[in-house]
Protein backbone atom coordinates (compact mmCIF):
# COMPACT_ATOMS: atom_id res chain seq x y z
CA UNK A 1 0.00 0.00 0.00
CA UNK A 2 1.00 3.57 -0.83
CA UNK A 3 1.51 6.14 1.51
CA UNK A 4 1.24 8.70 -1.34
CA UNK A 5 -1.67 7.58 -2.65
CA UNK A 6 -3.90 8.28 0.53
CA UNK A 7 -2.10 11.45 1.61
CA UNK A 8 -1.48 14.83 0.65
CA UNK A 9 2.34 16.04 0.29
CA UNK A 10 1.58 18.21 3.30
CA UNK A 11 -0.50 15.35 5.39
CA UNK A 12 3.20 13.00 4.40
CA UNK A 13 5.08 16.16 5.42
CA UNK A 14 3.37 16.55 8.65
CA UNK A 15 3.35 13.08 9.70
CA UNK A 16 7.20 13.01 8.33
CA UNK A 17 8.07 15.54 11.09
CA UNK A 18 5.58 14.78 13.76
CA UNK A 19 6.88 10.75 13.84
CA UNK A 20 10.23 11.33 13.11
CA UNK A 21 13.44 13.16 14.18
CA UNK A 22 13.96 14.07 10.87
CA UNK A 23 16.13 16.89 11.26
CA UNK A 24 18.34 15.28 13.09
CA UNK A 25 18.55 18.63 15.53
CA UNK A 26 16.49 18.70 18.83
CA UNK A 27 15.42 22.44 18.96
CA UNK A 28 14.42 22.29 14.86
CA UNK A 29 11.93 19.39 15.98
CA UNK A 30 10.89 20.82 19.01
CA UNK A 31 10.02 24.10 16.90
CA UNK A 32 7.89 21.91 14.40
CA UNK A 33 6.06 20.07 16.93
CA UNK A 34 5.39 23.52 18.86
CA UNK A 35 4.19 24.48 15.39
CA UNK A 36 1.63 21.49 15.07
CA UNK A 37 0.03 22.04 18.66
CA UNK A 38 -0.72 25.76 18.12
CA UNK A 39 -1.17 25.96 14.76
CA UNK A 40 -3.12 23.27 13.60
CA UNK A 41 -1.99 21.60 10.16
CA UNK A 42 -3.81 19.66 7.35
CA UNK A 43 -5.47 16.97 8.63
CA UNK A 44 -5.45 17.41 12.24
CA UNK A 45 -8.41 17.28 14.01
CA UNK A 46 -9.12 19.34 17.89
CA UNK A 47 -11.47 20.06 19.90
CA UNK A 48 -12.41 23.82 20.04
CA UNK A 49 -15.63 25.94 21.17
CA UNK A 50 -17.78 22.67 21.62
CA UNK A 51 -17.15 21.66 18.05
CA UNK A 52 -14.39 19.50 16.28
CA UNK A 53 -12.41 21.13 13.45
CA UNK A 54 -10.26 20.19 10.90
CA UNK A 55 -8.12 21.56 8.48
CA UNK A 56 -8.94 19.91 5.19
CA UNK A 57 -7.19 21.27 1.81
CA UNK A 58 -6.37 24.27 3.94
CA UNK A 59 -9.70 25.60 4.86
CA UNK A 60 -10.43 24.85 8.26
CA UNK A 61 -14.26 23.30 9.30
CA UNK A 62 -16.07 21.58 11.62
CA UNK A 63 -16.34 18.09 11.34
CA UNK A 64 -18.61 14.72 12.46
CA UNK A 65 -16.26 12.82 14.20
CA UNK A 66 -18.39 9.97 12.30
CA UNK A 67 -18.04 11.29 8.83
CA UNK A 68 -15.18 9.06 7.84
CA UNK A 69 -16.42 5.98 9.52
CA UNK A 70 -19.91 5.98 7.48
CA UNK A 71 -17.76 6.49 4.38
CA UNK A 72 -15.75 3.50 4.80
CA UNK A 73 -18.70 1.05 5.95
CA UNK A 74 -20.95 -1.25 3.39
CA UNK A 75 -24.58 -0.47 3.47
CA UNK A 76 -26.79 -3.10 1.92
CA UNK A 77 -29.31 -1.45 -0.99
CA UNK A 78 -32.76 -2.57 1.14
CA UNK A 79 -33.32 -2.08 5.19
CA UNK A 80 -33.46 -5.64 6.43
CA UNK A 81 -36.44 -4.45 8.48
CA UNK A 82 -38.72 -3.13 6.03
CA UNK A 83 -37.21 -4.13 2.91
CA UNK A 84 -37.28 -0.53 1.41
CA UNK A 85 -34.70 1.19 -0.99
CA UNK A 86 -31.82 2.91 1.35
CA UNK A 87 -31.22 5.86 -0.53
CA UNK A 88 -31.53 8.36 1.75
CA UNK A 89 -28.95 10.36 3.12
CA UNK A 90 -29.92 9.80 6.50
CA UNK A 91 -30.55 5.89 5.86
CA UNK A 92 -26.21 6.07 5.21
CA UNK A 93 -25.85 7.50 8.16
CA UNK A 94 -28.49 5.72 10.99
CA UNK A 95 -27.83 2.02 9.14
CA UNK A 96 -24.18 1.43 10.53
CA UNK A 97 -25.15 1.87 13.80
CA UNK A 98 -28.69 0.72 14.09
CA UNK A 99 -28.91 -1.55 11.30
CA UNK A 100 -32.36 -0.04 9.64
CA UNK A 101 -33.29 2.29 8.07
CA UNK A 102 -34.31 5.75 8.87
CA UNK A 103 -37.70 5.66 8.91
CA UNK A 104 -37.42 2.21 10.25
CA UNK A 105 -35.47 3.86 13.75
CA UNK A 106 -37.62 6.56 13.68
CA UNK A 107 -40.62 3.95 14.61
CA UNK A 108 -38.36 2.05 17.19
CA UNK A 109 -37.44 4.82 18.98
CA UNK A 110 -41.00 5.96 19.34
CA UNK A 111 -41.98 2.78 20.65
CA UNK A 112 -39.08 2.88 22.97
CA UNK A 113 -39.99 6.46 24.07
CA UNK A 114 -43.57 5.58 25.20
CA UNK A 115 -42.43 2.53 27.16
CA UNK A 116 -39.64 5.25 28.68
CA UNK A 117 -36.71 2.66 27.68
CA UNK A 118 -35.03 5.42 25.06
CA UNK A 119 -32.38 6.30 27.17
CA UNK A 120 -31.04 3.02 27.60
CA UNK A 121 -31.25 1.79 23.90
CA UNK A 122 -29.00 4.78 23.15
CA UNK A 123 -26.18 5.05 25.28
CA UNK A 124 -24.13 1.81 24.83
CA UNK A 125 -24.85 1.96 21.03
CA UNK A 126 -23.66 5.01 21.02
CA UNK A 127 -20.98 4.27 23.37
CA UNK A 128 -19.85 0.60 21.12
CA UNK A 129 -19.76 3.09 18.24
CA UNK A 130 -17.17 5.14 19.85
CA UNK A 131 -14.91 2.29 21.06
CA UNK A 132 -14.94 1.09 17.35
CA UNK A 133 -14.34 4.46 15.87
CA UNK A 134 -11.44 5.15 17.41
CA UNK A 135 -9.85 1.89 17.55
CA UNK A 136 -10.12 2.34 13.70
CA UNK A 137 -8.46 5.61 14.12
CA UNK A 138 -5.58 4.15 16.57
CA UNK A 139 -4.62 1.42 14.66
CA UNK A 140 -4.82 3.61 11.16
CA UNK A 141 -2.46 5.92 12.70
CA UNK A 142 -0.05 3.14 13.98
CA UNK A 143 -0.06 1.40 10.55
CA UNK A 144 0.89 4.58 8.63
CA UNK A 145 3.65 5.51 11.16
CA UNK A 146 4.82 1.60 10.64
CA UNK A 147 4.59 2.36 6.39
CA UNK A 148 6.33 5.05 6.80
CA UNK A 149 9.11 3.97 8.45
CA UNK A 150 9.39 1.05 6.52
CA UNK A 151 9.10 2.84 3.51
CA UNK A 152 11.72 4.92 4.16
CA UNK A 153 14.00 1.84 5.19
CA UNK A 154 12.89 0.41 1.83
CA UNK A 155 14.18 3.71 -0.51
CA UNK A 156 17.27 4.06 1.39
CA UNK A 157 16.14 7.36 2.82
CA UNK A 158 17.54 5.96 6.39
CA UNK A 159 19.88 8.83 6.90
CA UNK A 160 17.00 11.02 6.56
CA UNK A 161 15.75 9.36 10.00
CA UNK A 162 18.81 9.98 11.83
CA UNK A 163 18.13 11.33 15.63
CA UNK A 164 15.44 8.40 16.24
CA UNK A 165 11.82 8.32 15.95
CA UNK A 166 9.31 10.86 18.15
CA UNK A 167 7.10 7.95 18.84
CA UNK A 168 6.61 9.80 22.23
CA UNK A 169 4.51 12.64 19.96
CA UNK A 170 2.82 9.80 18.33
CA UNK A 171 1.27 8.22 21.87
CA UNK A 172 0.16 12.12 23.16
CA UNK A 173 -1.40 12.51 19.52
CA UNK A 174 -3.87 9.04 20.10
CA UNK A 175 -4.52 9.86 24.00
CA UNK A 176 -5.88 12.99 23.14
CA UNK A 177 -7.88 11.35 20.62
CA UNK A 178 -8.90 8.92 23.24
CA UNK A 179 -9.57 11.59 26.14
CA UNK A 180 -11.78 13.11 23.68
CA UNK A 181 -13.65 9.99 22.59
CA UNK A 182 -14.47 8.87 26.66
CA UNK A 183 -15.54 12.66 27.43
CA UNK A 184 -18.15 12.32 24.29
CA UNK A 185 -19.15 9.11 26.06
CA UNK A 186 -20.19 11.04 29.51
ZN1 LIG B 1 -36.47 0.08 7.35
Amino acid sequence: MSLKKEFTEEQIRRMRNLYTGKYGDKVTNQIETKTYKDKHLEGDIWEEDGSVWTIKDGIRETVNPYDEIYKSLMIPLTCPKCNTIMNKRLDKVYYPIYENCFNCEVDKRDELEKEGKLEEYLKPKKDDFLDKSFEEFESFIRDKVATEINDAAENGDEQNYEGGYDLDAVEEYIQKARLFKEKQKE
